[in-house]
C-alpha cells in the first residue's frame, strides 16, 4: 500500500481528518453478522434513541452520508416549489452545494441576505421577507428560514439571537432549519444544551453533522415534530440517499454520540482555535477580521507569511467573503486563509502555524 503525498500539516477544513477512534470501533462492532437493511437495524435504532435522549425530545431521524444531501432533503421537505428559503448570502446551502437544495426542492428559490460575520439579523431580513407577499401569486411564497450554526464565517449565535429568528419565522408562517454541520462545536462555546439551541428557540429542522466533528460520513436530519417528516422516508429514497447497509451510518452516530466523545471532540477543536487565534493575536501585521468563536480561525497575514505556510507544506483554505465589517479591507500584498481544527489537530501543530506565520 503506498501512502498519497500529503502537506505535513493541513487545517484547511476538519473534513481532512479521518473517523476518530470510537466511530471507527462501533463500525467495526458493527461490521460481523447479518443486521437488516435500509436502516430497520439495531445500530439505527440505538442512533435514534440516543439521539431522542440527546435533544430530550422524541425526534424523527433520517441519517444520511453527505451534509448537502442532509440540507437538500430537509429544505425540500420545508418549502414547495414555489416557495421561497431565506438564508445567508454566503450560506453553504446557497454557496456550496451546487444547486442539490433546488433541485431537492423541485426549484424553491434560496434568497442571499447579507450580514457581517455570517450572521442573520430579523432587522436585515424583515425588509426581504416582505418583499415576496403572501398569495401574490406572481411571487415565491415565503416558506423557510435557514442558518447555519456555526456559521461560515465561523461565528456562532447566541441562544437570544435564535429565539428572535426563531419568532419571526414563526410570525411570518416560515419553517426554521438549522444546518448543523458542526453543531457541537457552536454548543460547547455556548454551554447549552442541544435542545436549548434548537426546539426550545423555535428550530423545527436540524440537519445535525456529525462528519466533521469525527465520523466517517454520517449526518442526521432531525425533525421535531413527527407530521413534518412524513415525506421524508420517499424524499430520501428517491434521492438516493437511502443507505443499503443502513447500519454503518447507525454504528457511526453511536459510536459518536456515546459517553459525549462528540463534546470532547468538539472542545478539542476549539480550543486548538482559540490557542491559534490567541497567537494570531500578538503577531504585528497579522488581521481577524471575526471573533473565533467554535474551530475556525480567519485570518488576513502578509503575503510573505502565506508563501512560508506554503513552502513548510502548511495548508490553509484561502478566502473570500462579502461579509467583512465595514472598512475592514484586505491589500495586494496579503492572503485571507481559512484554518480549521479538529480533534486530531494538536498543541504543536497550533506551535508550528504560529512560527511559520511570525517568520
Ligand atoms: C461542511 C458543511 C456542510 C456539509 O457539507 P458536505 O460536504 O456536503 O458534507 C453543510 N453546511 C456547512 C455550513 C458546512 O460547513
Amino acid at each position: 500500500m503506498t501512502t498519497p503525498q500529503t502537506p505535513i500539516l493541513n487545517l484547511a477544513s476538519d473534513n481532512v481528518s479521518g473517523m476518530s477512534q470510537p466511530v471507527l470501533a462501533a463500525l467495526i462492532a458493527a461490521n460481523s453478522g447479518p443486521e437488516p437493511a435500509y436502516g430497520s437495524d439495531q445500530w439505527t435504532a440505538r442512533a435514534e434513541a440516543l439521539l431522542s435522549e440527546v435533544f430530550e425530545h422524541e425526534v424523527s431521524v433520517f441519517l444520511v452520508a453527505t451534509g448537502t444531501g442532509a440540507n437538500a432533503l430537509a429544505l425540500a421537505a420545508m418549502s414547495p416549489p414555489w416557495g421561497a428559503i431565506f438564508c445567508h448570502s454566503e450560506a453553504h446551502v446557497l454557496d456550496d452545494e451546487c444547486g442539490a437544495p433546488e433541485m431537492f426542492t423541485d426549484g424553491a428559490k434560496l434568497v442571499g441576505v447579507p450580514g457581517v460575520g455570517g450572521k442573520l439579523t430579523v432587522e436585515a431580513l424583515a425588509p426581504v421577507v416582505s418583499h415576496f407577499a403572501p398569495g401574490v401569486i406572481k411571487s415565491v411564497q415565503p416558506a423557510a428560514l435557514s442558518i447555519s450554526q456555526v456559521t461560515e464565517a465561523g461565528t456562532i449565535y447566541t441562544i437570544d439571537e435564535i429565539k428572535a429568528l426563531g419568532q419571526f419565522a414563526k410570525q411570518r408562517k416560515l419553517m426554521f432549519h438549522l444546518d448543523g454541520a458542526r453543531f457541537c462545536n457552536a454548543m460547547v462555546t455556548l454551554g447549552c444544551t442541544p435542545a436549548e439551541m434548537t426546539w426550545k428557540s423555535g428550530v423545527d429542522i436540524v440537519t445535525f453533522g456529525a462528519t466533521k466533528n469525527g465520523c466517517m460520513a454520517c449526518e442526521a436530519i432531525i425533525f421535531f415534530n413527527k407530521t413534518d417528516a412524513e415525506s421524508m422516508p420517499f424524499r430520501r429514497k428517491r434521492g438516493g440517499h437511502t443507505v443499503s447497509k443502513g447500519r454503518l451510518l447507525g454504528a457511526q452516530m453511536v459510536g459518536y454520540l456515546e459517553n459525549d466523545h462528540w463534546i470532547d471532540n468538539a472542545r478539542h477543536a476549539n480550543a486548538m482555535a482559540t490557542a491559534l487565534r490567541q497567537g494570531l493575536e500578538t503577531i504585528p501585521g497579522v488581521k481577524l477580521p471575526w471573533p473565533t468563536h467554535a474551530n475556525e480561525v480567519f485570518v488576513v497575514v502578509p503575503q510573505s507569511a502565506a508563501e512560508r505556510l506554503t513552502r513548510n507544506k502548511i495548508r490553509a483554505a484561502p478566502w473570500d467573503s462579502v461579509s467583512l465589517p465595514a472598512g475592514f479591507s484586505i491589500g495586494k500584498d496579503e492572503q485571507f486563509l481559512r484554518f480549521v481544527t479538529s480533534f486530531t489537530t494538536t498543541k504543536t501543530d497550533i506551535a508550528t502555524v504560529l512560527q511559520t506565520i511570525t517568520g
